[in-house]
């Protein structure tokens, strides 16, 4: 039986390019490989899933609210390799299921866990209800030597849970970070704004 995979991380935690690694070793076997993003993502331009180690393929299929993963043509295809699956709807995940079970592939789906404030994104969620297997790609907190499990959102450099998902004219980063850095670093924030 063909399997759904979640390999979720903390920015940072190298997700991308363990995609890519397995997409380069599919194709070297000769194998057909299907990669997928969220039609949303386009921070290296729209096509492109690239590795902040500079490694970088071309999408297959950019997914939006319209895409119908049932209604493509799988045939020949090995194996599907899903980048930024957090940003998948549940639907869409559903759909992947299906598509291990009706077609017998294989899905690999690599994202975030939560959001900058720690909730579940939707995709992940329905990933770690329905997923065969869950593993966890590791990094390091970006303050310390603790193993990262939060994602710390930074708004011209200053750590905060307040705003949109997106913020015009600011200059905005993500972190990974432990725990314990993840509250002392907002905790600090938060009382070095209310001295000023
Ligand atoms: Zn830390």
């Amino acid at each position: 039986m063909a399997k759904l995979y979640f390999r979720y991380g903390t920015v940072g935690s190298a997700k991308t390019l363990n995609l890519l690694a397995v997409a380069h070793n599919y194709r070297q076997q000769g194998k057909s490989i299907v990669l997928l993003k969220p039609a949303l993502d386009d921070r290296f331009g729209k096509e492109s899933i690239k590795s902040r180690a500079g490694l970088e393929m071309s999408a297959d299929i950019l997914v939006s609210a319209a895409t119908d993963l049932l209604a493509i043509s799988w045939e020949g295809v090995n194996c599907i390799l899903v980048d930024e699956a957090q940003f998948f709807s549940a639907k869409h995940i559903e759909q992947l299921r299906e598509l291990t079970l009706s077609q017998g592939i294989p899905v690999i789906c690599y994202g975030l866990r939560t959001d900058f404030r720690g909730h579940l994104f939707e995709g992940s969620m329905r990933l770690m209800e329905l997923a065969d297997s869950i593993e966890e790609v590791k990094a390091t907190c970006h303050y310390c030597n603790r193993k990262s499990i939060m994602n710390i959102r930074h708004v011209n450099g200053v750590p905060t849970l307040d705003g949109p998902s997106v913020l015009l004219g600011a200059e905005e980063a993500y972190f990974p970070v432990c725990y314990p850095c993840y509250q002392s670093e907002l905790k600090a924030a938060q009382m070095a704004s209310q001295t000023i």
